[in-house]
């Protein structure tokens, strides 16, 4: 068992009464005697010192000097610290999930959309400057070419050059494109983003398709089901339940080693629509998870009104060959990244169901720090590559204090990191007691909305 200093009892016990006043501020924190995971390569450093100045990691060793000030976390040879994980396709947008999600040991969220100006203006600089506590949140704005969906439309080149310098002056980090946009909208968007810095993620798009936007630079696939829609499938050819021959696979895999392209694998997503289908009580079953009480009452209104459960399709053979696709990109080094769409598919929810989203992909065949690398290294590589601001994903010096510290080896059982002994989000500490207490304080909002679950 863990044992904290007499100080940090002192923190927990402030944390139930006021949790945005729980994290200590930026100093020096040590983690001594405890076995890391850096995630670099597969590898375990035991018995070891990890310093954290500010909101950096600064030395790691077995000999490290721990200055007489700092805050000593105690590890006694039997906890592991391995990098904070990452959600890279959450909808996520408000103070309570993010808060979720820290509990649950994720420093990191891509919001794929729904970000809307209060909430990258006002939330997530308060955020990422450690002021609210939550995961580091990097943003995107969704458009698309019709309104089909919920997209922000732009149907000239002239809209997209006008909204490329609006999403600058706003703030956001990506821009997030939707099935819809004509191939001309599309190239000005593929030209002028990256040149405002912004680099675009998102869906197929059905008019120009996956390897013509690899081609044009897209830095992230949104999911691996998009691969049916731009790729797989012919232009106008209906897409049916039935997947598409397994050989075709090395095909797809080709693309996404293409450089510079990354896929967030969203099997969570993908599966909870599957099993879904035509099943309301499977939906039933999500909104009767404990978990599920941590997220909005609106939130689970919409899950219980969505549209999926009265859709006709039959998906599971398509949720396997998804899985043996994902295996096989893994396989050959294509830089995936986990993701969940939470909560935005009933079924996903922010922050549990980032350990839901590693189980299916360790399910799917991958190894566990195959699994382990898409929420931690290839995220911290993707944002490192396409943003040029910062660097995570590792247990190294010089990269972001994000760390999770568990009771076992998450190479050895990932399971553990669903039941964190402590979480530190850019250098700032918050043991398990901390984290129950976030996650009371969400819980206790919603009941005094006084909003039936
Ligand atoms: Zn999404």
């Amino acid at each position: 068992m863990l044992r904290f200093t007499a100080f940090l009892s002192t923190v927990v016990l402030c944390a139930s009464t006021n949790v945005y006043a729980d994290a200590q501020p930026a100093k020096t924190t040590a983690f001594v005697h405890v076995n890391v995971v850096p995630m670099d390569r597969e590898r375990v450093l035991r018995d070891q010192t990890v310093l954290v100045q500010g909101d950096r990691i600064v030395a790691i060793g077995p000999n490290v000097e721990v200055p007489a000030a700092a805050q000593r976390i105690d590890g006694h040879g039997t906890a592991w610290l391995s990098p904070g994980l990452a959600d890279m396709h959450t909808h996520s947008q408000t103070k309570n999930d993010l808060a979720v999600y820290l509990a649950n040991g994720v420093t990191t969220v891509l919001n794929m959309g729904d970000s809307r100006a209060g909430f990258v203006d006002k939330v997530v600089p308060a955020v990422n400057r450690g002021e609210v506590p939550g995961p580091h949140v990097y943003t995107s704005f969704l458009v698309d070419g019709n309104t089909e969906y919920n997209g922000f439309v732009l149907r000239t080149p002239d809209d997209a050059r006008a909204f490329v310098r609006l999403a600058k002056t706003n703030g956001y980090d990506f821009i997030k494109v939707y099935v819809g946009l004509t191939p001309e909208v599309y190239s000005t968007l593929a030209q002028e983003g990256p040149r405002a810095g912004l680099p675009l993620i998102g869906h197929g798009v059905y008019a120009v398709r996956l390897d013509s936007q690899i081609a044009q630079g897209q830095a992230l696939i949104a999911h691996a089901e998009e691969f049916f829609y731009s790729f797989f499938t012919p232009p106008g050819v209906e897409e049916s339940d039935t997947p598409p021959d397994v050989k075709r696979i090395a095909d797809a895999v080709a693309l996404a080693k293409r450089p510079g392209a990354t896929v967030t694998a969203d099997l969570v997503t993908y599966a909870a629509i599957a099993h879904q289908i035509g099943h309301p009580e499977v939906v039933a079953g999500f909104l009767a998870r404990p978990e599920s009480y941590f997220m909005s009452p609106n939130d689970r209104l919409q899950w219980q009104t969505s549209g999926y459960v009265n859709k006709t399709a039959r998906l599971e053979a398509k949720l396997e060959f998804l899985r043996c696709m994902v295996k096989a990109m893994a396989d050959a080094g294509v830089e995936l990244v986990a993701g969940t769409d939470a909560p935005a598919v009933p079924g996903t929810l922010p922050g549990f169901s980032l350990h839901d989203d590693l189980a299916e992909l360790e399910a799917s065949g991958l190894s566990r720090y195959q699994v382990l690398t898409t929420a931690t290294r290839a995220p911290g590589a993707f944002i490192e590559r396409t943003k040029h601001n910062d660097r995570f994903g590792l247990v190294a010096t010089g990269y972001r204090a994000d760390l999770v510290l568990s009771s076992a080896n998450p190479l050895d059982s990932l399971a553990t990191l669903r039941k964190p002994l402590g979480v530190m989000a850019a250098g700032q500490w918050r043991d398990a007691a901390a984290l129950d207490a976030l996650k009371d304080h969400v819980r206790a909002s919603y009941r005094q909305a006084s909003v039936g679950y």
